[in-house]
């Protein structure tokens, strides 16, 4: 069947570009973080694209994902919501999506410009700051649209960039309804700490549909503070097993919790809700040689895709994770949220 898997995200065309920790200690960022771009962060935008060596790349962390899952499904595998302006950056978006084979079902607004997002890399570090612009206006309605429903239909799975908690909790909602009462695999990506800390209501309802949690070591460290965790907030074990026994309206499903940590090995924790047994792994990561190492910018984003093509190719979830990490040490690889062509295969 066509397009088993949609993808819902915020669609930004990156621009990345080398900084020092001057910079990013001039606008208050963190070496390794994503956030909303305030107004005094601003100014970046205007002066990263003057800057030497940046570079323009399709961005977004689900649009990452989702071009990442088709570069290793089978053609006509995975289609992405969104929402773009309509201009040059929205072209850039579409061209790379193209390139990848990736369907893209745009959300076009007449007067906002695409979303941007500032990759500022700093050695094995990356800070990303967003203005989401066009990609704020994402309307649930856009699902609603007789075509676009169809696909969501005939999908099997789905995988939701957290990010867009920011933006429309209605579209989050209408998906991981539909996947639950139709019993298809619901996947979420926490994607940032200050989508636990400052959007935790829209975070904690559409957890219970959500079959497979995927996060970052900051990010579930977010999660324990933000939710008065009663367990060390360093200690991604218990957090995971935490986040897997939260209630979920699909008990046919059990909830898988992976919380990846860079170089450290890949958690995972899955809680069967009907007899209440934990499973953990654990699983060690190949480290690339520094040399290896080009930017770190999307490796989450790659090890994602890899994990959700996988499931939907009807692996387990031990091979899941390897391939998740592959698809991420080949993203480490390339310059940006990218992969190699001619294709590389698993
Ligand atoms: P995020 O990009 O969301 O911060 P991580 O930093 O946890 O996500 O990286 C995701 C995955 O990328 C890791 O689980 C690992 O497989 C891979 N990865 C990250 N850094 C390296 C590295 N230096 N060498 C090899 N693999 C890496
Ligand atoms: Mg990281
Ligand atoms: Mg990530």
């Amino acid at each position: 069947m066509s397009y088993p898997l949609v993808a819902l995200g915020n669609p930004l065309l990156d621009l990345q570009v080398d900084v020092d920790t001057e910079y990013l200690k001039k606008y208050d960022l963190k070496e390794n973080d994503a956030i909303l771009a305030e107004p005094k962060h601003l100014p970046i935008f205007e002066e990263v694209l003057k800057k030497d060596g940046r570079v323009l790349l399709a961005g977004g962390a689900a649009q990452n994902t989702a071009r990442a899952a088709q570069y290793i499904l089978p053609p006509k595998s995975v289609v992405y919501f969104g929402s773009v302006g309509k201009d040059v950056y929205a072209d850039k978006l579409i061209e790379a999506n193209n390139k990848y084979g990736l369907r893209t079902e745009y959300q076009v607004q007449e007067d906002i410009e695409t979303g941007k997002c500032a990759a500022l890399i700093n050695g094995a570090h990356r800070s990303l700051v967003t203005d989401l612009a066009a990609a704020n206006h994402f309307k649930a309605s856009h699902l609603d649209k007789p075509e676009n429903w169809k696909l969501v239909e005939n999908a099997t799975h789905f995988y939701i960039g957290g990010f867009h908690l920011t933006v429309s909790p209605e579209a989050i909602e209408k998906l991981g309804k539909h996947a639950a009462e139709n019993n298809k695999v619901f996947a979420l990506n926490f994607s940032a700490p200050f989508i636990a800390q400052f959007f935790k209501d829209p975070l904690d309802s559409a957890l219970k549909y959500v079959d497979f949690v995927i996060a970052n070591e900051s990010e579930a460290e977010a999660y324990a503070e933000s939710h008065d965790l009663k367990v060390d907030s360093k200690d991604v074990l218990s957090i995971a097993k935490e986040v897997a026994k939260l209630p979920k309206a699909n008990t046919k499903r059990p909830r898988t919790v992976v919380f990846t940590q860079g170089t450290e090995p890949t958690i995972v924790v899955k809680y069967d809700p009907v007899s209440e047994d934990f499973e953990v792994n654990a699983y060690k990561v190949k480290e690339l040689t520094s040399s290896q190492i080009v930017d770190t910018n999307g490796a989450g984003d790659a090890f994602a895709g890899g994990f959700i093509a996988s499931l939907v190719e009807g692996k387990t979830v031990a091979q899941a994770v390897d391939v998740g990490q592959w698809a991420a040490a080949l993203s480490i690889q390339q310059v940006g949220p990218s992969f190699p062509f001619p294709k590389e295969t698993y």
